[in-house]
């Protein structure tokens, strides 16, 4: 990945009593987050989660933050802290405790609860824990925390104000204002006042939904609707949605006891993740209504409900496969509903509408963010922000989550509230808060880092983008034999194709014009066969691009004999 910002070059030494926040991930995309703080050589970082690659990125399992930058300085961590749940901000950790085990990890009780779960498959134990709540005070080498209360799309998560002889930041996590949620646990602005008052030096928001004006709706508004499908449907109803949005899948639960269903949970991430919730008293099953999926499977389809994950069409998902009628169980009848009570993350899109277009050609009713409010965001809108920058008054702002235009749009809404220095940085822009003032110092390297099956960081962009040419354009191989003595081609060319709609014998025309030009190269001198093989990539790519339209990957192999 090319830098954003090539002007910025590797930043000065950080001044005594300055604070350095660099962002490793999240900063000019939805996904891996990952915030690192810097005082008097010590480190802390607030979340590590990961970005799930988009259909430009074949092959890719997951893209980590790139924290190699601090590869070397990982004993200087004082802690890792966790906002909240949700695999953009946890799900990269496993990878960073590989390289230091006994990083302290600090986050709410659930947060932690669904972080282990994860570290248990990755075979990571004896890790060390820190359980916070809101209102808890926690000194971490020169760092002090204290937790406050956020609503958002998953229970128990937790913005954090971090005070250093710089002054207080404070660290919005993901975070919305509803006023009415599911469990009562509103976002603290009593505590955002407070410390507005004491003095917010840097402020750091979220950023994913700055560009939509106004309040976003409360979860309760769902209800409702959520209640109507299940009336309207006299068949099986399958729901999908994030398997950590515990309230949703609560409003689920509620639904199919009000209505006479019993519901089974579809997806090994949603089966773990909701005994946890359970266990943990976030999630209240009404009695009798959780069944397993095969005693489901006895039940009439007017009493079946699933819940399953694949609601942004991952495509090894129960939903997708669902959709393609290859589950191993699940199959859509004409007259099931299906209800995606999830957003549309963005890059999610095409995926997301060959789920819903397969769901439908196999006669189902597919509810969706698009036709029915079965989904409402779980990030502030520009209105909440608003208010956010009105109580606590920050003196320097830095958007966080969100691609570069989410980041923008909200530096705008607190410039309009007055403030005066906004930052914006992307991934790998150092920035220092110096004397009061947040400034951009420079920047270090952050590309992005694949995982591919047990590989990470193993695959480049250059990778990927040879993955593309093979899936898009398709290959030609040629391999010629060139006789080492009379310097003439002995055999060959022999071309073979792969994604080419033509046979082999379209490749006839180029097989004169190959051996012509390697002869008139060895006569020129050129024997050596990685000169005669790019010799070869010429002939065939300058054929192929004006007879074809076509740039496909050309494997010239010369052999001498
Ligand atoms: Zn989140
Ligand atoms: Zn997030």
């Amino acid at each position: 990945m090319s830098h954003p910002h090539p002007e910025l070059s590797t930043p000065a030494k950080l001044r005594k009593g300055g604070l350095r926040v660099t962002a490793f991930g999240g900063l000019g995309e939805v996904g891996r987050n990952m915030t690192l703080f810097e005082y008097d050589g010590r480190l802390l970082i607030v979340d590590c989660g990961v970005l799930f690659p988009e259909d430009h990125q074949p092959g890719i399992d997951l893209i980590l933050p790139d924290w190699s930058s601090i590869r070397d300085r990982l004993d200087d961590v004082e802690a890792l802290v966790l906002t909240h749940g949700h695999e953009d901000h946890i799900g990269a950790t496993p990878y960073l405790l590989r390289e230091r085990k006994d990083i302290p990890l600090v986050g709410s009780k659930l947060t932690l609860a669904l972080l282990d779960s994860k570290l248990r498959e990755h075979r990571l134990r004896e890790t060390v824990h820190h359980v916070v709540k809101e209102g808890d005070r926690l000194t971490l080498g020169p760092f002090e925390l204290e937790f406050v209360a956020v609503n958002h799309s998953i229970p128990d998560a937790l913005a954090v104000a971090i005070r250093t002889g710089a002054g207080m930041v404070l660290h919005t996590g993901d975070f919305k204002m509803d006023q009415l949620p599911l469990d009562g646990r509103i976002t603290d602005l009593r505590a955002f006042a407070r410390l507005g008052e004491e003095g917010v030096d840097l402020f750091l928001t979220d950023s994913t939904n700055a560009e939509t004006p106004g309040f976003t709706p409360s979860e309760k508004k769902i209800t409702p609707v959520i209640n109507q499908v299940f009336r309207e449907s006299n068949q099986r109803i399958i729901v999908a949605c994030f398997a950590s949005h515990v309230h949703r899948v609560q409003q689920v639960l509620d639904a199919a006891y009000a209505h006479e269903r019993q519901v089974a949970y579809v997806g090994r991430s949603m089966v773990r993740n909701m005994a946890i919730a359970r266990d943990l008293g976030y999630l209240k099953v009404p009695p009798g209504v959780l069944v397993d999926t095969k005693d489901l499977a006895d039940l009439p389809p007017e009493r079946q409900v699933l819940i399953s994950t694949g609601s942004q069409g991952e495509p090894m998902s129960a939903l997708s496969r669902i959709a393609q009628r290859n589950h191993h169980f699940v199959h859509i009848e004409e007259g099931d509903t299906v209800l995606l009570a999830s957003s549309l993350i963005p890059g999610n899109e095409n995926a997301v509408y060959r789920v819903i277009n397969g769901l439908a050609r196999w006669g189902a009713r597919v509810v969706h963010k698009g036709n029915a409010m079965v989904h409402v965001s779980g990030h502030a809108s520009a209105g909440e922000l608003l208010y956010c920058y009105n109580i606590v008054k920050p003196r320097n702002v830095m958007p966080v989550h969100g691609e570069i235009r989410h980041l923008l749009a909200n530096a705008e809404l607190a410039r309009a509230t007055g403030v005066e220095n906004v930052v914006i940085a992307e991934d790998g822009v150092v920035v220092d808060l110096v004397d009061g003032v947040a400034k951009v110092a420079g920047k270090v390297d952050c590309g992005y880092v694949f995982v591919d099956g047990s590989s990470v960081g193993d695959i480049t962009e250059s990778d990927l983008k040879d993955r593309r040419i093979l899936g898009e354009e398709g290959f030609i191989s040629v391999i010629v034999v060139v006789d080492s003595v009379s310097g003439k081609v002995a055999a060959g060319p022999e071309i073979h194709a792969r994604g080419f709609a033509e046979d082999d014998a379209t490749f006839d025309d180029i097989k004169q014009p190959i051996i012509d030009a390697l002869d008139r190269a060895i006569a020129e001198g050129n024997t050596d066969a990685h000169q005669l093989q790019q010799t070869v990539r010429r002939v065939v790519g300058r054929w192929v691009s004006n007879t074809h339209r076509r740039r496909p990957m050309i494997i010239p192999v010369v052999l001498e004999a």
